[in-house]
């Protein structure tokens, strides 16, 4: 009898046995929607209530097809980007892939940046990286998804390069992609039903359609994995530490030549020579800065990580991996950037080292602030 039942999102035949298969739904959720008539299979359940498509890993074939399909098509894509963690927002060789489609570079969460920062500069900043790396869009958005009222200039920017076209919405995991398109969603009240989930042709990916007005569609394609983003290599606790919920803070330091900061125990920061300089960090405002001695700094984080230094917490020390360190010689304004944790503003030229946990990248960048 089961073999009868369908998914009305996909179509796919319902089955309560194998989770990672097509159709899958728990028993409970298979009884209450054969009370109500309407049977979803779990992912598409999921994908109608908090939108969450599967994710995959840059060097997926599936994706590659799918980056490779968009440059097939006549669309705008809105690369969404975190301005938090910029560096590791970029997706490699995005380009190459999408053809000569104009690209919008959208860059979200400008909520948990100081209210200081100029929005013209930043935008400006981002289309100098952007140049660096072969991308350069029609224009470049700042927007945050938990700011409606930042929605409109967003809707009606993707409308002005839009021309009649479908919008393919691309990005890495973490960026807040799902959280904007749930707001673009909201702001355009009604289509809500209407959201449908169709396959890429060629891959068992997911793609979520939005109807526009003209009959086009906006599509939101699966978050891009990035492994060198710290976000994989702490718990859900540290994450919530670690990304920034509220503007931050900055914090200016005076150092010596042979002075150490501690961010948490994440990562940390030497000056190694140069005269007596300030440092600005911009991190969560949750995460504690320790200020030592270089000459002791390597006792000290054996000592005090998982304790003084958190996160990582106690119990995840032993698992947490080891702090590699990068230096640098640094000469004109720039920023040491520890992937998704945030960075250091140095103004004076002087030569420092950053350390991260094995794995995340340590880079530096011309100052944004
Ligand atoms: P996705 O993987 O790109 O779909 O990212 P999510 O939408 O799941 O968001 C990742 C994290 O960033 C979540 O904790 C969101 O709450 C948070 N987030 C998303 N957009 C914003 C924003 O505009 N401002 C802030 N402060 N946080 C955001």
């Amino acid at each position: 009898l089961l073999e009868e039942i369908r998914c009305i999102g996909c179509g796919s035949i319902i089955q309560t046995e194998d989770k990672e298969g097509l159709g899958y739904t728990p028993n409970s959720a298979l009884e209450k929607g054969l009370e109500t008539g309407e049977v979803y299979c779990q992912r598409c359940f999921r994908l109608r209530h908090y939108n969450d498509i599967q994710d995959v890993q840059l060097t997926d074939d599936d994706f590659l097809r799918l980056l490779n399909g968009i440059g097939q098509e006549d669309a705008l894509i809105v690369n969404v980007v975190d301005i938090f963690d910029f560096n590791g927002s970029l997706i490699p060789g995005l380009h190459r892939f999408i053809g000569n489609n104009p690209v919008l570079l959208v860059g979200n969460k400008v909520d948990i940046l100081p209210k200081s920062l100029k929005r013209g500069k930043l935008t400006q900043w981002m289309r100098e990286r952007a140049h660096e790396v072969g991308l350069r869009p029609e224009e470049v958005i700042l927007t945050s998804a938990k700011k409606p009222n930042e929605m409109e200039s967003l809707l009606k920017t993707i409308e002005k390069y839009r021309k009649g076209r479908d919008v393919y919405v691309v990005g890495v995991t973490n960026v807040g992609k799902s959280t904007l398109i749930n707001a673009i969603i909201k702001s355009t009240a009604g289509v809500q039903e209407l959201i449908t989930t169709s396959q890429f042709p060629g891959t068992t990916l997911d793609k979520i359609e939005i109807p526009l007005e003209d009959g086009r569609f906006l599509i939101d394609t699966p978050g891009i994995i990035h492994n060198f983003q710290m976000a994989h290599y702490l718990g859900k606790k540290d994450l919530r530490l670690v990304a920034p919920t509220k503007e931050i803070k900055p914090k200016v330091y005076q150092l010596n030549a042979g002075q150490t900061l501690f961010l948490g125990g994440l990562a940390r920061f030497d000056f190694i020579q140069g005269d007596r300089a300030s440092f600005v960090t911009y991190v969560s405002n949750d995460i504690d800065i320790h200020r030592t001695k270089l000459e002791k700094a390597s006792e000290f984080y054996q000592k005090h990580a998982g304790g003084l230094l958190t996160p990582p917490q106690l119990d995840e020390v032993s698992d947490f991996p080891e702090l590699v360190r990068f230096e640098f010689s640094v000469k004109e304004n720039t920023d040491i950037v520890f992937a998704g944790l945030g960075w250091i503003t140095i103004t004076t030229p002087c030569v420092v080292a950053g350390w991260a946990p094995k794995g995340v990248d340590v880079i530096r960048r011309k100052a944004l602030i």
